[in-house]
């Protein structure tokens, strides 16, 4: 899996708003589209980790440690490239994904790793994902 990018919310989804940013009106509509995706009825980019997709660096790793959260380097599996990946349940979703308020939360978004913080929510790769598991028909 690539990159991805969140900003951080109270509620543990994006709440980028992009159109602070629009320069024209093409830009400002791509943003408001992208702003009605909604992460907390999605989390398609969370189940796509099956075979080791979504990847973990090293430096997560030195900074869970750092932070006594040791526990998270002990939920990984093999990735692509030789790297080290979320673990998943058996239906490919990232071990890590639902909280008791939605299924589709991430229960470490604080700390999450750094390929889910940099995932674009709107991206080709976002969309896709969510065409793929049914989000967007
Ligand atoms: S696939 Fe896109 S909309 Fe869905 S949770 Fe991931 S970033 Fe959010
Ligand atoms: S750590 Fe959180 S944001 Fe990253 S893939 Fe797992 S559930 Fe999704």
């Amino acid at each position: 899996m690539l990159p991805r990018t969140r900003a951080s919310s109270s509620d543990g989804r994006a709440t980028a708003r992009p159109w602070r940013h629009a320069r024209d009106g093409a830009m400002f509509a791509a943003a408001m589209e992208n702003d009605e995706l909604d992460c907390l009825t999605c989390g398609a980019c969370c189940r796509t980790g099956h075979d080791g997709r979504i990847l973990v660096p090293a430096q997560d790793l030195v900074r869970w440690r750092a932070i006594g959260r040791d526990d998270l380097c002990a939920q990984l599996q093999p990735g692509h490239f030789g790297e080290l990946a979320f673990a998943t349940r058996d239906d490919g979703a990232c071990v890590h994904l639902g909280t008791d308020a939605s299924p589709h939360a991430c229960r470490i978004y604080e700390d999450r790793g750094t390929t889910c913080r940099e995932f674009e929510r709107g991206s080709w790769q976002c969309r896709e994902f969510r065409r793929d598991l049914g989000v967007d028909r």
